[in-house]
Order: structure tokens, then sequence, then C-alpha cells
């Protein structure tokens, strides 16, 4: 199926075109023509599975067909975390870019000024998190007599974070007269509690299984002893291929503790928990999704929804504790039509949870063998020598390096990155030194044909490359 079959506003048809797509995903195919139809709307849907233009499209098509008749504030969506609706707002931007439409975002963690000023100059399109619009609402800065389209995105998961609250009390100020799309991982007795109560007689679509990751994922395990993890994860980040790494630890402190180490290594990080502040958490998106930094470690509530497209691998560094939190992980990989590996760190405390995770998705994943790495345990050494490698071993990671280093370069245009000589120090002696005048391991230059994009293709919503299709 075409998209030009969908009944979509040929200006949107243009933005679609502009982002590469050729065919809409089955999520898209089957939810448009209900929006379209003015019905409300249940998505079942993990992200990955094009959710966001399944519900952008119809409601930006249908504000095209009343543009000039009705001004005000007509598109609430609300989302769970500061990152995603970021990411719903670029999206929403790039499908609307030939419109002229007006929105903003509205979330905690940062100043609320320029919010306010936004809400008071008159919006189309509000994306927000529940917490901090109730409190803007509650001080009579957001206007919603207008509003025509609500939709709760990721709904589960603002259950989980205790958001049904705000939500009740955001959702009762607005207009009777609405049509509500609901989007959820999963459709348990609190999402229809949910959709019994902010719904009329919605429609429902359910795509794919939440206990069964995109097929376009590779899924590995490496079984290796917990003092060798940093090592082998340092060792695997030697290969040219994992351009584009998302680092999955279980706590906080873990994922800065781990960044620290790596940077021994040379590999520049960034890291995405809940203890950064809202800057340094869309610092450390923006960085990963330009190239400045090729590893970003995270959390599983930080990365939860993140859009990144062309991550390249998803390391389970530490083993997901619950099954779902590993469909949720490998899902920020193989986005869309993508391929990617998932490669997940199996300690020998980790066999229970393996065996467990095997049965939720119904297979078995494959064991492999890094070579030429030594697996024996040993006491876990945090210097600048954390490899474990011997002088000769060293000096045949640098050549290797090397050749990386000129990989990349061959590929993509050349970035002085001048070295600190702190770094320079500790990345010779763990073997990962940069060439003077190259760039750090970690960086990978900025792509020249899209902004905030990878160097895999052109310009997308969130940075996407252009091309593939949906099959
Ligand atoms: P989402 O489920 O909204 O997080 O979207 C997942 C990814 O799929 C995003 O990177 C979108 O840009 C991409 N995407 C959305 N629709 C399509 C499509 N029809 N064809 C290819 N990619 C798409």
């Amino acid at each position: 199926m075409s998209f030009n079959a969908l009944n979509l506003d040929a200006n949107i048809l243009r933005a679609i075109a502009d982002a590469g797509y050729t065919e809409p995903t089955p999520i898209q195919t089957q939810a448009i023509p209900h929006i379209l139809s003015g019905h409300d709307m249940i998505g079942i849907a993990q992200t990955g599975t094009g959710k966001t233009a399944a519900f952008t499209l119809p409601i930006l098509t249908k504000l095209a067909a009343t543009d000039g008749q009705a001004r005000g504030t007509r598109v609430l969506v609300l989302a769970p975390t500061r990152e995603l609706v970021v990411q719903i707002e670029e999206n929403i931007r790039a499908y609307g870019k030939h419109l002229p439409l007006k929105m903003a975002t509205v979330f905690g963690g940062v100043g609320e000024h320029f919010q306010i000023k936004a809400l008071q100059a008159g919006l189309d399109i509000i994306v927000a998190t529940p917490g901090r619009l109730m409190d803007l609402m509650g001080r009579r800065y957001a206007d919603f007599t207008k509003l025509q389209y609500l939709v709760l995105d990721e709904a589960d998961r603002m259950l989980d974070m205790g958001f049904l609250p705000s939500i009740r009390t955001i959702v009762r100020s607005l207009p009777k007269q609405r049509q509500t799309l609901l989007f959820s991982a999963t459709l348990s007795r609190e999402i229809e509690g949910l959709t019994h109560e902010f719904q009329h007689s919605p429609k429902l679509v359910q795509i794919g299984r939440r206990s069964n990751p995109a097929e376009t994922v590779t899924q590995w395990a490496y079984e290796v002893p917990r003092s060798r993890k940093v090592a082998l994860l340092g060792h695997l980040l030697k290969e040219p291929t994992m351009n584009m790494v998302l680092v999955f630890v279980r706590m906080k402190h873990s994922a800065d503790r781990l960044a620290r180490q790596l940077e021994t290594h040379g590999v520049t990080c960034a890291t995405l928990h809940s203890n950064r502040s809202q800057n340094q958490r869309l610092r450390a998106l923006r960085d990963f999704k330009s190239g400045v930094v090729r590893v970003l470690v995270a959390t599983d509530i930080a990365a939860r929804g993140i859009d990144v497209d062309g991550i390249s691998h998803v390391v389970n560094f530490d083993f997901p504790m619950h099954s779902e939190d590993y469909v949720h992980r490998i899902g920020r990989t193989g986005r869309a039509h993508a391929v990617g590996d998932a490669i997940s760190f199996v300690t020998p405390e980790d066999h229970g949870e393996l065996r467990s995770l095997e049965r939720f998705i119904g297979r078995g994943l494959v064991r492999k063998k890094a070579e030429g790495f030594d697996y024996t345990d040993r006491p876990e050494v945090r210097t600048a020598g954390d490899s474990g490698q011997g002088r000769g071993q060293q000096q045949r990671s640098q050549q290797q390096h090397r050749a990386q280093q000129q990989h990349r370069t061959h590929r993509t245009q050349r970035v002085q990155q001048p070295q600190h000589p702190q770094q320079r120090e500790d990345s010779w002696q763990s073997g990962f030194a940069p060439e003077p005048g190259q760039r750090a391991s970690g960086q990978r230059p900025r792509s020249g044909n899209r902004p905030g994009g990878n160097a895999r293709g052109g310009e997308r919503p969130g940075g996407r490359p252009f091309g593939r299709t949906w099959g």
C-alpha cells in the first residue's frame, strides 16, 4: 500500500516523501483511516512501529482541512518523559513542515519562562508531560477551550510513573467533545480502565506482541565473568561497525562509573539517567545523535521511548532484570526497517534471568565468544590498564585502532579534535590511542547531509536516513 491511498493532505504527503518513507507501517495503515473518520482509538504498539506518525499524519491532515477557520490549541499530546516529548515534537514539526502551525513543548526540569511565553503567544499543538502541564494549567496559562484532539502516548508508562492523577485533572478540564487516541505497549486492565474513563467506543488497533523483538535485530549472548565485562566491552568497541552504541546498565551510578571507565579506554561516552538535569540529558541525546559521542550509557527508565535512528548496537552490559525490559532495550536498534545487533553480557549470576528471558521471547540467544579476548576471571582493575592487556597486545590494539580510524575517515569527512594529554596517556596505555590530530575513538563525524543525523542518509524526522521501506 502507498501513502497516497490513505487520504492524507497533499502537504503532508510531500513531507512524508521528504522523510524518505515509501510505504506506511502496519500501525499507520490500520490507524490512519479510523482517526481520519473521527473515531477514538486504542493503539497497542511498541515504540519503533511508526506509531508517532500513525497519529500525527491524520491529525495534521484534519487540521489542514480546517485551516483558517479555527484557531487556538486544538491538539494536546501527553507523553511520560521529556525525551519522548521532544521526539514527538520533532516528528510533528517534520511532518507538518509545509503547514503554518505553531507548536511548543511543556515539560519539567527546565525553567518555565519560555514555556509560559509560548503558551501565551497561542499555539495549535502542545506536546507535554503531565506534571508541568498540570502546574501551568492550574495557574491558567493554558487555554484548551478549542481542543479537538487528545493523544495519550505510552499510556502504560504514564500509569507506571504515577501520572494518573495529573492526567485526570488535565482531561477533566478539556472539552468533552473531542477525539481521544491512546497508545500503549500493552492492553492491561489499568489501560482498559483508562479507555473507559476517557474514550467513547474506541476502535482497537493492535500491532505485534510485546514479547516479540523486532525480526531485524540479531541477538547474541556473551558469557563473561563480572570482572571482565568492562574489558570485554572495550574489546568489542574496537570493531568499526560498532559506530553508534547504546549501552544499558541497571543503576544510575553504574552508568557514570562505566562511562568513566570507557573514557579511560579513549571511548567518548554520554550518559542518560534520571539523576542528570534535563539539559544534560538533552545534550547527551544530541551528542549521541550527531555523532559527537559514539556510546550512550543509559538506564532503562531514562532510555524508554528513545527514538534515535541508526543505532548499530544495543549492549546489555547489565542483564535486564525483567524480560519486558529486554524487549524494550533491544527495540532501540533495528527500528522501523533498519537492522541492528543486540549484545547481552551474561555473567554466571545472570543465568536464571537468561533462562526466563529465553522462555519469554520463545527462543534461545545465540552464544558468541569474542575472538582474542581473555575471559579469565580476575579482580576488577579500574585504572587505565583495565583491559588487562600486555604490552604486545596493546601495540596490536593500537594498530587495529589506527586501521579503524582510517576506515572511518575514508567513509566520512575528517574532523580535527585536540586530545587532552591525560586522555591520550590513558588511551595509549589501554591500547585505544587516537593518532595525534585524529578523532578520539568514540567520535563519529557529523553527517553533512542532515541535521542531527548520522552518516547513513538524508534528512528525516529525528534525523533518520532515507529510503527505508516497511516490508
Ligand atoms: P515510532 O514508533 O513512532 O517511535 O517510530 C519508529 C521509527 O520509524 C521512527 O524512526 C520513524 O521515523 C520511523 N518511521 C515511521 N514511519 C515510517 C515509515 N512509514 N517508513 C519507514 N520508517 C518509518
